[in-house]
């Protein structure tokens, strides 16, 4: 799959049924809805598909049990019906998580106890397993470095309950070629930066292909705005004295080695001194946790965590804890914005809702804002079916609720590459590792500038394979090996080559 060609397809298209601004779950999502119904669809990206919120968030595709505890039954009960439909549609990328809850306090676990009861009767016949009250032994099995005594007493016991856990900017590429496999056209790194608009409606966009300056005046029927926390500054590109909406949130993670919490079962710190919760998770051979909840006045495209938000990580888990994990024992920071509704309200950002919104301009720009990953799938179902209503296309019923995504196994496989695994193993490099403490070979590399799309270093190192997710020093490490082989595939020039090896070890030195 080349770019080039890609391109081509743009520029010979000279409409498009649907233009979908942004290439995150909400973006990718919705793309695929519309491609997967018969439309002419179109998705542009700014840099790379998940490089904003969908490729930072705490891995979990769950009903969420706060939202249970703040009354959101109607979230809790969608999003654990998604959770079933992206278990059986991408079987490579998400997988059954136990939780177990420690409880110090008796009172504890009578209210866990009965809350986590609710969160199976939602899931209804979307249940994993129920959830269950452990023995003080039975805690200590699961979770082996938990802590046997707190500030609040002895341990008395715990709670297991079960939810999801996926690989958040793989299931955005897989989403991205499953968009390519229907019939749609999904490119990166190609900003839109206008919008084009006819008697008062809007009716296409441009956009800048931010390789080769070359700009594209693109039309279409209707066009979707779903760019996250960026949405207010595409809404404004149609009604400049738009008021902003949205209330970004920061959260913040760290990742530590998996000796801090060995086995299978991830942890849930039910109540953080803020009030929030915390998990801690194995992911990726290492454990990750978070997160935060710090209101953004500003939307970088790189949010760093801040020091307050690691400390805070850190004494949290550290109470829980046998082993206290301290900052030199992160292996990884990264932080994520969440696209709140709310601007202006003044409530904190925790207390505001995590359900979509969909609105519509006066010239006719579908804007999406908030939601969650877990329920990308249900939020385009209903933007795709406003966009065809607004665009006066015909209606076809939404099909992705039964629609295995790219590379999905017949049965649970743990294997981020699914059924393309085969084609990966066949080109130059299988098998060789490119670092020691990473588990990425030079035919993966290969695969990902060949067949995902992959056009830069960081594309690699951060959504292709997780390497500066899971262990910034290794990735910092790994870049120049990386950087040799997109040279070859690409046609870099040596000077290219040692500029993007270095913007990438700058960026790994921040997540350090
Ligand atoms: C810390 C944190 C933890 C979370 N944990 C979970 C979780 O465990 N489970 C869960 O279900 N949800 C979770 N979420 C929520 C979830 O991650 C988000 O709801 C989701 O990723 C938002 O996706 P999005 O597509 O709306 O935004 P984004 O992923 O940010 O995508 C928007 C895209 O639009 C692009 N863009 C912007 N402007 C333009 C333009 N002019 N032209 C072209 N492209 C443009 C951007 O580059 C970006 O890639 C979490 C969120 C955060 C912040």
């Amino acid at each position: 799959m080349k770019r080039a060609a890609l391109l081509d397809r743009l520029r010979a298209t000279p409409r498009w049924d649907v233009l979908v601004i942004g290439g995150g779950a909400t973006g990718l999502g919705c793309a695929l809805d519309a491609a997967a119904r018969g439309h002419r669809t179109l998705l542009l990206e700014a840099h790379d598909f998940a490089k904003g919120t969908s490729s930072r968030s705490t891995k979990l595709i769950h009903g969420g049990v706060r939202y249970l505890a703040q009354g959101r039954i109607g979230l809790v009960r969608e999003a654990l019906a998604e959770r079933s439909l992206l278990l059986a549609n991408a079987p490579h990328l998400v997988h059954p998580q136990r939780f177990v809850v420690p409880v110090y306090r008796q009172w504890d676990h009578l209210v866990l106890g009965t809350g986590l009861t609710a969160y199976d009767w939602l899931a209804g016949r979307h249940s994993l397993g129920a959830s269950r009250l452990l023995s003080a032994a039975e805690t200590v099995a699961a979770l082996p470095t938990v802590r046997r005594d707190s500030a609040a007493g002895g341990l008395i016991g715990g709670i297991s309950y079960m939810d999801a856990r996926f690989d958040d900017a793989r299931l955005a590429i897989s989403l991205m070629l499953s968009v390519l496999d229907h019939g749609g056209l999904a490119l990166n790194y190609l900003p839109v930066h206008a919008l084009r608009h006819a008697a008062g409606r809007v009716v296409g966009a441009t956009a800048r292909d931010a390789e080769t300056g070359e700009v594209f005046a693109i039309d279409a029927r209707v066009v979707i705005n779903a760019a996250g926390v960026w949405a207010d500054e595409v809404r404004r590109l149609d009604e400049p004295s738009a008021a902003p909406q949205l209330a970004p949130s920061q959260g913040a993670h760290v990742v530590i080695d998996k000796d801090f919490l060995p086995g299978e079962s991830a942890l849930l710190i039910p109540k953080t001194p803020d009030g929030r919760v915390l998990f801690v998770i194995p992911w990726q051979g290492k454990v990750l946790l978070g997160t935060t909840d710090t209101p953004r006045g500003e939307t970088p495209l790189e949010p760093r965590p801040l020091t307050d938000e690691i400390d805070f990580i850190l004494s949290t888990a550290a109470r829980y804890l046998t082993r206290p994990p301290t900052r030199a024992d992160v292996r990884s920071a990264f932080a994520g914005l969440r696209p709140l509704i709310g601007a202006g309200r003044g409530s904190p950002t925790s207390a505001l809702s995590r359900e979509h919104v969909i609105q519509l301009s006066n010239g006719g720009l579908v804007s999406v804002a908030g939601g969650k990953w877990t329920t990308y799938r249900h939020m385009a179902e209903q933007i795709v079916d406003r966009a065809e209503a607004v665009a006066g296309l015909p209606h076809h019923p939404c099909p992705t609720a039964a629609l295995p995504l790219h590379g999905s196994p017949r049965a649970p496989l743990d294997d981020v590459l699914g059924t393309d695994r085969p084609c990966v193993e066949a080109l130059p490099g299988a098998g060789l590792r490119l670092h020691p403490a990473l588990a990425l070979s030079e035919a993966e590399v290969r695969h990902a500038v060949r067949a995902e799309l992959a056009r830069d270093v960081e594309d690699v190192l951060a959504r292709r394979s997780r390497a500066l997710f899971v262990d910034a020093t290794a990735a910092g490490e790994a870049a120049t090996a990386v950087a040799g082989i997109l040279a070859d595939e690409l046609g870099w020039t040596e000077e290219h080559q040692r500029e993007r090896t270095e913007a990438f070890r700058r960026l790994a030195e921040g997540f350090r």
